[in-house]
């Protein structure tokens, strides 16, 4: 557990084998639209899984074993015997002792495949928490189990750039679509605002069977597993409706960013080529005067454990107490980070300069850019 973090965090580092690498994925190795080429790119995708009950759990888990490098898991529930009918991570052991379902779905996946590194959030999903849980994230998937969330998670991922693979279930119907900022619309524009939680069927009053749950996955995973693989052209780009019992599947082309919508409108970032977040308004800077440094606020928390690898990978030499993280750039320059959200930026009496350094350092890795060594 991370002390400095808000919400309890349990980490899994990737030990890989490389011995054994060729042989663990020979069979998505020979698979052609993936290959060699591919499986590497997995190796080197991070992926946010968002709820990790019964959608959630069965994407993590073809996430894990797919090769996926980094798969962080938000949950803020704990396991219950109810759960046990289509959660498929989950035992009567975790029900009994209670464990949040991050937590216990980390421990089973970890032992599914060690070359991942798995991180498990016990947070509440929301506005608040979501800047440092999309920190560094290639894409998200979605197991959210309500609309307002997952409103917030469109507007989050569309306003960064970041794909989001929406899945959702109840009875024996699911629907899915993933939702790329460039290409298709958000969330908002597809379901509109008055969806949030407007008393329409959910597991909770008409039921859920398990089948239904693992159709939806299927096809989530198979996209998620298409972009972060390179095979960007072979997304479906339609939002599909199926029936598992009755067995009806309706499929409708997903129209592309309203013009006048904030977030997946014209000028909004895009995942192809994702923007800078330069200009965020929340970001403020206050020189230091006499003291070649720029306090700067992010307007968010900062899970330091989960921007430490960024920095690293970044070529930053770090120091790390209880308190703060402080990293030396290449160029001698240094940030020091706080969880509260505010960096020290020391070496620069810019403001300008002070703020790009701390998006460049802190925001998720662009197309292109590698991110292992
Ligand atoms: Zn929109």
């Amino acid at each position: 557990m991370d002390k400095m973090a808000q919400h309890p965090i349990e980490i899994y580092e990737a030990v890989q084998d490389e011995a054994a690498f060729e042989d663990r994925y020979s069979r998505q190795l020979r698979f052609g639209p993936i290959g060699s080429a591919g499986q590497d790119r997995l190796r080197s995708a991070r992926v946010l899984v968002v709820g990790t009950g019964a959608l959630g759990a069965s994407l993590a888990q073809h996430m894990t074993r797919a090769g996926v490098g980094v798969v962080r898991l938000a949950d803020r529930d704990y396991v219950e015997p109810s759960n046990l009918q289509r959660q498929m991570l989950f035992d009567e052991e975790d029900a009994r002792s209670a464990t949040p379902k991050a937590v216990a779905a980390a421990r089973k996946l970890k032992r599914m495949n060690g070359g991942v590194r798995i991180e498990a959030h016990v947070v509440d999903v929301s506005k608040r928490t979501l800047g440092y849980l999309l920190a560094g994230v290639d894409l998200v998937l979605d197991g959210t189990d309500n609309a307002a969330t997952r409103l917030a998670l469109s507007d989050a991922c569309f306003s960064l750039g970041i794909p989001l693979v929406y899945g959702g279930v109840t009875a024996s119907e699911g629907m899915s679509a993933a939702l790329i900022p460039g290409r298709t619309a958000c969330l908002r524009c597809l379901i509109g605002d008055s969806a949030a939680d407007d008393g329409t069927d959910t597991c909770d009053t008409v039921g859920v069977i398990s089948p239904a749950v693992e159709f939806v996955a299927s096809l989530q995973a198979a996209e998620a597993l298409k972009w972060l693989s390179g095979n960007r052209e072979a997304m479906r780009g339609t939002w599909v409706t199926a029936d598992i019992w009755t067995f009806r599947v309706r499929e409708l082309k997903l129209p592309g960013g309203r013009s006048r919508c904030a977030c997946c409108g014209t000028g909004a970032s895009t995942a192809d080529n994702r923007l800078r977040q330069d200009d965020k308004p929340a970001i403020e800077a206050a020189v230091m005067c006499g003291r070649d440094s720029v306090q700067v606020t992010l307007g968010e928390a900062i899970a330091l454990d989960v921007v430490r690898p960024l920095l690293e990978e970044r070529g930053c030499t770090l120091t790390v107490n209880p308190y703060l993280t402080k990293a030396e750039l290449p160029d001698g320059k240094r940030l020091v980070l706080f969880s509260d959200g505010r960096v020290l930026v020391q070496g620069t009496s810019d403001a300008g300069e002070a703020i790009r350094l701390c998006t460049d350092m802190l925001q998720p890795h662009r197309e292109g850019e590698s991110i292992v060594g």
